[in-house]
């Protein structure tokens, strides 16, 4: 870290103090178009790590583009040490069907299980080849930003592999992010992957279904592109200081699923990212006539940080996220 150089992802080659868009190759499609992950590279005037940031490797999940069409209108290069690379969509033919994964690629649909991918394999397998190969030998620190997609509302919450470096990057999110979990999917992600090559990354959720009215969908956007910029302060990569969660969890996730078909009536006055007792109804399940066919409890001390946007439910469907707390890291 002498001095800063030239850096190159995919087709976009940045020089220092210079901003440089391209995209990582993947393959050709039927049409004759090229199948290509998009990428910014924003490379500082100084030297530094490299913070990269994936967006939307779930389809129907917009608000990492959007953090990062906000992060790259305004982080300077010229003010920047070190290096931050956005990929606002990993999973294009996903994004473009507004779809979780790839409609054509059933056997590899979630790509967020399958990195660090196969160059041979299914098509969801190559991109993420493609992304892993551009993204591994230059990032210090990784990011993935998803949301409640289109089934979902999520507040802020973050999974961490429990290693104190990536617990530093979630706490690096800045305030209002407290809820910290044991990342409950240890191999397949890109956090998974950054930490099989001795680096740093986490999963971070916030906005879905609930969250995309326009004024809203602003407000998630945002806030996630503030915590890019607070995570580049912590590492003194930009000027300013930095701020911090308080109180901040440790904890599991847990999903809770219907035990009744109905319609799904959160309990008035709950919130999100609020500690409940064991026990405490969190939602109510009702026929069709408001009769009560089930109830939603706290399966333990803790908080929920998701609950589904759609009412209708069918019995199994995924109502809440929980986060069983075990204990604070503050
Ligand atoms: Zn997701």
């Amino acid at each position: 870290m002498t001095s800063a150089r030239t850096v190159t992802v995919g087709t976009a080659s940045a020089a220092p103090g210079t901003t440089v868009r391209g995209v990582i190759p993947v393959t050709e499609l039927g049409g004759g178009t090229p199948l290509a992950i998009p990428v910014v590279v924003i490379n500082g005037a100084a030297p530094g790590r490299c913070f990269w940031v994936n967006g939307a490797i779930h389809g129907d999940e917009p608000e990492g583009p959007l953090a990062c069409q906000i992060a790259l209108a305004e982080v300077d290069p010229a003010q920047l040490a070190g290096t931050l690379v956005l990929c606002p969509v990993l999973n294009v033919p996903a994004f473009e069907a507004a779809q979780r994964g790839n409609p054509l690629d059933t056997f590899t649909y979630d790509m967020n299980r399958i990195y660090p991918g196969r160059p041979d394999g299914y098509l969801s397998e190559r991109v993420a080849a493609a992304h892993a190969a551009a993204m591994g030998p230059v990032a210090d620190l990784e990011i993935s930003i998803h949301s409640g997609g289109a089934h979902s509302f999520l507040d802020k919450a973050i999974f961490v592999d429990e290693r104190p470096e990536s617990v530093e990057l979630a706490t690096a999110m800045g305030p209002g992010w407290g809820c910290i979990m044991s990342s409950f999917n240890p191999t397949g992600s890109p956090m998974a992957y950054m930490k099989e090559l001795g680096k740093v990354g986490i999963t971070v959720e916030l906005g879905g279904r609930s969250a995309t009215s326009p004024k809203e969908f602003a407000r998630v956007g945002r806030e996630l592109a503030d915590s890019i910029l607070n995570i580049l302060r912590h590492y003194e990569m930009y000027p300013g200081d930095a701020a911090y969660p308080s109180p901040r969890y440790r904890g599991q996730q847990q999903a809770l699923l219907a035990p009744a078909s109905g319609i799904f009536l959160p309990e008035p006055g709950v919130e999100f990212l609020t500690m409940m007792r064991q026990g405490d109804s969190i939602a109510r399940i009702v026929n069709v006539f408001g009769d009560t066919l089930a109830r939603l409890e706290a399966p333990a001390d803790g908080m929920f940080f998701g609950l589904r946007a759609l009412p209708n439910v069918t019995t199994g469907d995924w109502c809440c996220f929980f986060c069983k707390v075990e204990g604070r890291r503050d």
